[in-house]
């Protein structure tokens, strides 16, 4: 027993409950605040008691997806897990959530932690969590004026990983940044990545950005092209290249926007297939990730398609809500490269429905919105969808849509949240899909104007 710790665990489920009872908020973030004011060594002393260790989920596009398939796949598998779902992934989010699942007397009441880490948060995490598994995602461009250069934030990851030399690194070799980040490593590495020729692009999106080789700063060739700067390079320069793969998809079949499956090719096992009820080829690299997670931590393939099966959706990850007999369809928008896969899962389905794409540029969504000029809309032009654009920047937006060669009379500027939802609902008829891409914070004013019409769950009892 540790009064300092059963203290803080106390104050962060006391003050956690309040503000939820108060509808303040989810209650995610000053718990964990507290308790760490309490007890600096909190989060530290909780995860050392869990006896199959935490795993951290790390990237910048797809961590809230992939950590829900990982825990989801736990879950399945019969563990206890402890997970930060509300998406507070920051050191007092984390602090909070393991709280939470905790007893007064300071106990952790699960047996493995499923915690992902924001960018700028992850050394920080991995130093307090000591993870058994640290999963990396990709490096994308993302709020360049909160975290600064891309170099940096793989500079202090690499700080952070060698530091950790009991970890096993799963890592997304298709992204070549981390793949020269994690080769010198003391840790066990898996590698994973797609063995697939069919879903590669044309060219380099504009949006790609670490397409340059890390060792030598020569520009990377690519075999293949995925997604941004995903895929099979090598260097002209120094030789660098791809890694092989220790667990890698082939044979993707990506079905509209309900289903996508894949097959599972790993070492020394003989090739299975996955089936999962999202859609995208993110969602690919996602459910791979936690399925190359999975197996580190020695889950048989079994267990593992049943958990990818039984996943659903995230808060705003392609949701679903049904609204005044309408169908709303969310897909939250972070970054070029998001905002790109979405535009290329609507135009690859040809979906021609309206869309109302919500930009917002507060703090969490980042302050500078000239990342919508790194996109590629032109696809958008081609199709009949009507498109409305609303949110602080709703008229950078409809700007940046007729430079992409966007005809003006299928084009509307809304007014901010909650009015725009209510004038693109009364746009589309009853039994009509409509689809909503919203930036974060455009998200939960989304959610908030959902939840006064009495449609939407409140996030965090998700
Ligand atoms: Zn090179």
């Amino acid at each position: 027993m540790d009064p300092r710790l059963s203290l803080a665990v106390g104050v962060s489920r006391l003050s956690a409950t309040a503000i939820r009872r108060l509808g303040w908020g989810g209650g995610t973030a000053l718990p964990g605040l507290l308790a760490s004011l309490v007890d600096p060594a909190a989060l530290s002393k909780l995860s050392r008691q869990l006896p199959a260790g935490c795993v951290v989920v790390a990237g910048t596009n797809g961590k809230t997806t992939t950590a829900r398939m990982l825990a989801t796949i736990l879950k399945q598998a019969g563990h206890r897990v402890v997970h930060n779902r509300a998406g507070s992934n920051l050191v007092r989010g984390i602090t909070a959530a393991i709280a939470e699942q905790s007893s007064l007397l300071g106990r952790v009441r699960g047996e493995i932690a499923v915690l992902e880490a924001d960018e700028a948060a992850f050394p920080a995490v991995v130093r307090q969590t000591s993870p058994r598994i640290v999963l990396l995602l990709n490096l994308f461009r993302d709020q360049l004026d909160r975290y600064g250069e891309l170099d940096t934030v793989a500079r202090t990851w690499g700080e952070a990983l060698t530091a950790l030399p009991a970890a096993s690194i799963v890592v997304n070799v298709d992204d070549p940044a981390l793949a020269a980040l994690t080769d010198q490593l003391a840790s066990r590495r898996l590698t994973f990545g797609l063995a697939e020729q069919r879903c590669a692009l044309d060219q380099l999106p504009h949006a790609a950005d670490a397409a340059v080789c890390r060792r030598c700063g020569t520009p990377l060739t690519y075999r293949a092209a995925f997604l941004s700067h995903l895929g099979d390079y090598w260097c002209p320069g120094c030789g660098f290249e791809r890694p092989p793969l220790d667990v890698a998809a082939r044979a993707i079949a990506l079905e509209g926007l309900e289903r996508l499956s894949f097959e599972v090719a790993a070492l020394g096992q003989q090739p299975w297939r996955v089936d999962i009820a999202l859609s995208g080829l993110y969602n690919v690299y996602n459910a791979l990730a936690a399925v190359a997670a999975a197996q580190a931590l020695g889950i048989a393939p079994e267990l593992i398609r049943a958990g990818l099966a039984a996943t659903r959706a995230a808060f705003g990850r392609l949701e679903r809500v049904c609204y005044r007999d309408r169908s709303l369809v969310i897909v939250l928008i972070k970054n070029p490269t998001g905002l790109n896969e979405v535009v290329r899962m609507l135009t690859s389905a040809r979906i021609e429905a309206p869309l109302l794409i919500l930009i917002n540029d507060l703090d969490a969504d980042g302050r500078d919105v000239s990342w919508l000029w790194d996109a590629d809309l032109e696809p958008l032009a081609q199709t009949g969808s009507p498109v409305f654009t609303g949110g602080i920047r709703g008229a950078d937006m409809a700007l940046r849509l007729k430079y992409a060669g966007f005809p003006v009379e299928r084009l509307r500027v809304l007014d901010d949240l909650p009015g725009a939802l209510d004038a693109f609902v009364s746009e589309l008829a009853p039994g009509q899909t409509g689809y909503i891409l919203p930036t974060y914070t455009a998200l939960l004013a989304l959610r908030r104007a959902l939840a006064e019409r009495g449609v939407a769950p409140a996030f965090w009892r998700q």
